[in-house]
């Protein structure tokens, strides 16, 4: 029997209890064992409790320690599946994607919308796909959720109430779990398979929105390494000094300060593009990062990891830029994957 390790975060899936009272982490594995047994049919599966929190508790710090795990113990299984609360899924599928490099079996997270031992869970399946994806599907670091499976560091949750609650607005799925399984190759490991568990979470994620005071994330400079910007579009914010709220200035003294930023966008589909507007030139004058078609979750991620192991905003910025694990679009702005692709206009991800 080829081997599995299920490695327990916690999550709605693992949760009792529920309206009128709260849902709260609850004992997993014998729910498992009663409402899921033919995962034990599909391979050789050893359970370990990692955590059991609302992922709404994940933190950087927790990352490490699942990443050395994973690291740790992956050359001994088939494959990894982690199950972990749908909040911050898309987070901590980031995370290990950059932490796990090289990675030379599959590691599948999922989680579910109802608690496993409910009627009409979409948990044993989610659980019962992802473990046939941990054995057959790419190495890579997925999301395996309502019949698909998704590059990890790609993916959003879109929906609180619904089973399809994630999407990968800007990579075409991995794998698709209907009457049969079908992959993608995905990613080539690339070197041998290495552990970067180092994150430095002194970073700060702004949204730009009209009515946005710059004194405010101006006042934040002082405690923060790094700092996200969610703008509008293809990468635009306020830089118009007449009106009184332009952000110009907080990317000159972040520059002066040697606090790098990372420039992603708000829109769900497709990256930004800093040549385009008279804005993003602006914050390109200023040592600006372009984060393409990052997600803001990964570029987030990405920037805690590029803060711990490079000095200089310069290294910060080709770190950011540069693909890793698949998580951004070299080129020019990507097709949607629903669109038909012109062609010569090929997105080009590794
Ligand atoms: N609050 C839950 C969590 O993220 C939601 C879920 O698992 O769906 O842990």
């Amino acid at each position: 029997m080829p081997k599995v390790l299920l490695l327990h975060t916690g999550g709605t899936l693992g949760m009792a209890g529920g309206r009128p009272s709260a849902l709260r982490p609850a004992a997993f594995f014998r729910t498992l064992k009663q409402r899921a047994p033919e995962l034990f049919h599909l391979a050789d599966i050893e359970l370990e409790l990692f955590s059991n929190l609302d992922s709404s508790e994940m933190q950087p710090e927790l990352w490490s320690r699942m990443a050395a795990h994973l690291h740790r113990r992956l050359p001994d299984f088939d494959g990894a599946v982690v199950t972990h609360g749908t909040d911050t899924l898309a987070y901590t599928a980031s995370a290990l994607s950059f932490m796990l490099r090289g990675l030379p079996r599959p590691v599948v997270l999922t989680g579910s919308q109802r608690p496993l031992g409910e009627i009409r869970s979409d948990a044993r399946l989610n659980l019962i796909d992802a473990v046939l994806s941990a054995l057959h599907g790419p190495r890579e670091v997925t999301i395996c959720f309502d019949s698909h499976l998704y590059r990890g560091n790609r993916t959003r949750k879109v929906k609180v109430a619904e089973y399809d609650a994630f999407e990968s607005p800007n990579f075409p799925v991995l794998g698709t779990l209907g009457v049969d399984a079908t992959y993608e190759p995905g990613l080539r490991p690339k070197g041998p398979f290495r552990l970067f568990e180092r994150l430095d979470p002194r970073v700060f994620l702004l949204k730009t929105y009209p009515g946005l005071d710059p004194a405010l994330p101006l006042a934040l400079l002082p405690h923060i390494r790094g700092l996200v910007l969610e703008a509008y579009g293809a990468g635009n914010f306020p830089i118009d000094p007449s009106l009184g709220r332009s952000l110009r200035p907080l990317f000159a003294q972040a520059r002066e300060r040697g606090i790098p930023v990372v420039v992603v966008s708000q829109a769900y589909r497709n990256g930004v593009d800093l040549t385009l507007y008279e804005s993003g030139a602006a914050a390109r004058e200023e040592g600006a990062i372009g984060g393409a078609d990052l997600t803001p979750s990964a570029a987030l991620v990405k920037l805690m990891q590029a803060l711990a192991y490079h000095r200089s905003p310069e290294a910060v910025g080709r770190f950011i830029q540069t693909p890793v694990a698949g998580e951004l679009t070299l080129g020019r702005p990507p097709v949607p994957p629903s669109e038909p692709r012109k062609r010569g206009r090929k997105p080009h991800s590794r």
